[in-house]
This record gives structure tokens, C-alpha cells and sequence, in this order.
């Protein structure tokens, strides 16, 4: 369904304005189609390794259901999960993954490994790659500005530098020969 990853990608957007790595998740009674839990990722301002978007919205949607199990839900994410949202998802006994971009680097419903295959107790249903473009593009457009961030900053490093040595080279600091 779009419009869940719709609201998955604003959340992902609010995540990019804050100056996260932009990932948002909705987690989405199926019966109903109401979404009970939204999450982005915080990791940087919660100071928090557990503060992935996923593992938001999954304490949220716990907190409106009041329980641990999550049936009948399904989770839309912008990003592939990593083996800790995986392993969160298994926990709360999600049906459906729907996920946007693949991680090469940490994705574990595919890309790494498919943690979803191995005999767990539980497995969900997984979709990779729905609406991956508008996912990828958001994030590729977050890491091309951190990018362009750190060349800016090395190169109004420079000219203080160059201010440092010439001061050095006059001599001033250097000790007297004997
Ligand atoms: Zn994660």
C-alpha cells in the first residue's frame, strides 16, 4: 500500500531535517488499516544504538495495542531492516516486511543475510524493493550532502592552517640558535 510508505517517507524526511540518516517506518494494522505506530530513526540526537526507525515504531504500536505480539500487522520501512530490527521484528510476531531500499551493508531480510529463512520460531512475510526509488533517493541525497558538509568544512580548515605555519616560519616561536 503507497500511502503507508508514503507516510514512511515523511517520516524518513523528518529524520533527514533533523540530520539522521533518513529512515522512517509505519507499522500498520492490517484488519483496520489504521496505523498504530510511527517511528524514524534518532540515533544521533537520542545518543541511542537501539533508536532505529523500525524499533520506534514497533514500541509505539505495542504501547496503542497494549501487548508484545503485533498480529495482523505488517511494518513498512524505507530501508531494509538491520539484524536488530529483524530480530525485533520476529519479537513482536509482525506478518508483513515491506521495505523500500536494500542496505547492502547491514540489511539482514536479504542483502547481508535473510534472517527471516533461518529457523526461527517465527518467520513474516518479506517485500523488498517497493517504491525503492523515492527510499533510495532520499538517502542518497542525505549522504551526498553530508559529503559536500565534511569538503566544506576541511577546506575553511585550510586557510587557518596556512595563517599557523606562516606564523611559525617567522620565526617568532623559534627558540634562538645557540
Ligand atoms: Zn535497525
Amino acid at each position: 500500500m503507497e500511502r503507508y510508505m508514503k507516510r514512511a517517507l515523511e517520516l524518513a524526511r523528518i529524520a533527514y531535517d533533523e540530520g539522521e540518516v533518513p529512515v522512517g517506518a509505519v507499522v500498520v494494522r492490517k484488519d483496520t488499516g489504521e496505523i498504530v505506530g510511527e517511528g524514524r530513526n534518532m540515533r544521533e540526537n537520542a545518543k541511542n544504538a537501539l533508536a532505529h526507525a523500525e524499533i520506534m515504531a514497533i514500541d509505539m504500536a505495542c504501547r496503542t495495542l497494549g501487548g508484545w505480539r503485533l498480529p495482523r500487522c505488517a511494518i513498512y520501512v524505507t530501508l531494509e531492516p538491520c539484524p536488530m530490527c529483524c530480530g525485533a521484528i520476529i519479537n513482536s510476531r509482525i506478518d508483513d516486511v515491506i521495505f523500500g531500499a536494500f542496505d547492502f551493508k547491514s540489511g539482514s531480510a536479504v542483502s547481508v543475510q535473510r534472517m527471516f529463512e533461518l529457523p526461527y520460531n517465527y518467520s513474516p512475510t518479506v517485500t523488498g524493493g517497493f517504491m525503492e526509488d523515492e527510499c533510495a533517493l532520499l538517502l542518497s541525497e542525505f549522504f551526498r550532502e553530508l559529503r559536500e558538509k565534511k569538503r566544506m568544512l576541511k577546506q575553511s580548515a585550510t586557510p587557518e592552517l596556512k595563517i599557523s605555519e606562516n606564523f611559525f616560519e617567522k620565526g617568532i616561536d623559534k627558540p634562538e640558535k645557540l
